[in-house]
Formats: C-alpha cells, structure tokens, sequence
C-alpha cells in the first residue's frame, strides 16, 4: 500500500469522481478514507489491525519488526570469535561441513567456542544479534546454520558487504545500522572495527583453548554494563575504563 499525498488524492479526485454516480462517489470517499487511516497506522508504526484495511505483506513485516525490534545491535564476528575453523581434519575440530562453491566442494572441520550457543541465546533477549564477517556466504552460512539451529542471529553480513581496501576487509557499521548510538561490534581482529572503533570491542582470538571463558566474561560484562537508552559509545568508552586489564582495550 503506497502512502497518500494531497496532490494524489487530488488527482484521484479528478480523474475518478467527476462522472460518477453520487452513490459511487460515496463509495470512492469512503474506501479512500479507509485507505488513509491504514496509511497514517503505518506510518505511527502502530500494530493496530483495521477490519477492512488491506495491509500488504511488505507493510505487515514492517510493523512486526517494529514490534519486536531490540534497542542496541550486536554485531558479531564469526572465525576465532565464535568458532574456529580448517580445511584440514583433527581430533579437535570434529564437526565437518560441507561448501558448495561454484562447481565444487569443500570441506571444513569447525569447533565452536566455547559458551558461544549460551552467549547467543542469552544476549540475543537483550540485543538484536547480527553476523558481520569477512567470509564468503556459502561458508558462512553453513557456519551459522551449525552455530545458531535456534536462529538467535537475525541478519548476516559477508565478504560482499566488507569494504576491501590494500587486500584488507573492513566493516561499516552503518551497513547495519545506521544509528552508531545503538550498534555495536565484537571482533578478535583490529581491521574487523577500525572504521568505527569508538564501537568495536576486541575479544582474544580463539582456535582451541576449551576451557577458554571470554564469552562467558563479555556476557556478564554486557549485562551488567550497557543499560536501555545508553549511548553504546559512552558504555564501550566506561567499560574500556573499568575492565583496564582485559582484552577490550
Ligand atoms: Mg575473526
């Protein structure tokens, strides 16, 4: 359903009713008003149903999202902060994942770090949880598939939406969200945030180390520290200050 303007309304007006009959232009009036209520119901984003208003399904996924969109964006990175993966087969990386790219198949062994399923499924009441990663899609999705069967993460990003510069893979927040107040980006790597690393937190890159407890750490560190209606550039800032020994700095 497309909004409705004056002049639209006018041009409908005269190109519609100047031959009608008066219980046709009734009607063309009373359907019109119908459609401007739904119109100015959506754009409220209000999750209000009209019997009668013929909301299409793009306008009905808007006001969903609305519904249950989070305040803050937590945009993560994926190889060595959340699994870690090879193209070579060891005792330790037992999960095996097949890559279908172009015409052929590749396999990768991949671990999951650990606490990452419990990371997820305990920030993600908190935060919309998004995948940024310089991978291509086809791995990454595989990844992500075996990482989140529950489907805690919401959006993915991959290679094509990185910036590449010298050979390096950088990521533009604003590619997620537009508002740098509420968005905000764990990476093991430096170049993963350096385009807007008032909003990175760096967590220790991560291959094999099973008693390894950061994401476990950076949960309660998160709960604990970023609050409805801060600024997460002044929480990053203040938890930079507070956790002086970790690796967030
Ligand atoms: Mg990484």
């Amino acid at each position: 359903m497309e909004y409705i303007s004056r002049s639209n309304i006018a041009k409908m007006v005269g190109s519609t009713l100047v031959n009608a009959s008066a219980t046709d232009k009734c009607k063309k009036i009373i359907s019109w008003s119908w459609e401007m209520l739904g119109s100015i119901l959506i754009m409220m984003g209000s999750p209000i149903s009209v019997k009668g208003l013929d909301f299409d399904d793009e306008c009905k996924d808007k006001i969903t999202a609305k519904k249950t969109e989070k305040e803050f964006t937590l945009v993560l990175d994926l190889d060595e902060t959340l699994i870690h993966s090879d193209m070579e087969r060891t005792s330790f990386l037992d999960e095996e994942i097949l890559v279908k790219i172009g015409n052929t198949i590749e396999k990768y062994y991949v671990k999951i770090r650990p606490f990452a399923r419990d990371f997820l499924k305990a920030l993600s009441n908190y935060f919309e949880l998004v995948i940024f990663t310089a991978a291509i899609k086809e791995y990454a999705d595989k990844v992500i598939d075996y990482l989140d069967p529950s489907g805690f993460i919401k959006r993915r990003f991959y290679r094509d939406s990185c910036t590449k510069k010298d050979g390096v893979f950088y990521k533009d927040l604003t590619k997620v969200n537009s508002n740098l107040d509420k968005t905000f980006i764990i990476d093991n790597s430096l170049s993963g945030m350096s385009l807007n690393p008032q909003n990175g937190i760096l967590i220790k890159s991560w291959y094999k180390d099973l008693k390894d407890q950061e994401l476990k750490i950076y949960e309660a560190m998160l709960k604990k520290n970023v609050k409805p209606k801060d600024n997460i550039v002044k929480s990053i800032s203040q938890m930079k200050r507070k956790y002086p020994k970790n690796v967030l700095n």
